[in-house]
């Protein structure tokens, strides 16, 4: 693979070929927001909110920093009015959902955005899909997954696959941007009693087992 080289706010950069303009920017040291990317997980392009501006070929255009390839010569910036704007607008869709989440609210307050600008509809989820894919690709448990589309989408634990697989395990509950009780809120009603078999022999022995084992954060 050869080396590209890009500039990312008026500054050179030589980032390996296939690499993202994410990826380029944070070795760099340049901070671009972001809700849904992990760096063991594949670019998914979810919240948006790391939306940059890149001159390419005589065009400007707004991409997903998480998603876009690194180009040779490409010219990227990453704060900008048009930009601030974008990422105002779309972290006040996202906490009509999750108003209480501390990673937007931090947001929020660096780029003004309004928590009441948009009527409440306090699902929790924003849709960034982190608990989904960390399942998928990170533990191969498919465990969970979105159901329905657009503004009806939620997230959703496949009770067979949960009650064998997520209550000793629950490594997607500190992934998500709206804090833990989300997705505890939904694994509370999904997930069912492990099987006898299957259950620890200090939660077996005994039906009012103080442990750990089983409970939500
Ligand atoms: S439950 Fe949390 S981690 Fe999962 S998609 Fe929704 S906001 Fe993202």
């Amino acid at each position: 693979m050869s080396d590209i080289l890009l500039q990312i706010d008026g500054r050179e950069v030589t980032v390996r070929e296939g690499a993202t303009i994410l990826e380029a920017a944070q070795s760099m040291g340049i901070s671009i927001p972001t809700l849904c990317h992990h760096e063991k997980l594949e670019p998914y392009g979810g919240c948006r909110v790391c939306s940059v501006e890149v001159d390419s070929r005589g065009r400007t255009s707004v991409v997903a920093a998480c998603l876009h390839p690194v180009e040779q010569d490409l010219v990227v910036r990453t704060r900008t009015k048009k930009l601030e704007r974008i990422r105002k607008s779309l972290l006040e869709m996202m906490l009509a959902h999750a108003p209480d989440s501390e990673a937007l609210q931090e947001l929020a307050q660096e780029y003004g955005a309004d928590k009441a600008r948009f009527e409440k509809d306090a699902s929790f989820c924003i849709h960034c899909g982190l608990c989904v894919r960390y399942c998928a690709e990170v533990k191969k448990k498919n465990a969970l997954g979105f159901i329905d589309r657009g503004a009806r989408k939620e997230i959703c634990f496949i009770p067979e696959i949960a009650s064998r697989e997520c209550w000793d395990c629950k490594e997607c509950f500190p992934l998500c941007p709206t804090s833990a009780l989300q997705a505890a809120f939904v694994l509370s009603k999904a997930l069912i009693a492990p099987p006898e078999d299957e259950k620890p022999a200090c939660c077996a022995s005994s039906s009012s087992c103080a442990c750990s084992h089983g409970t939500l954060p």
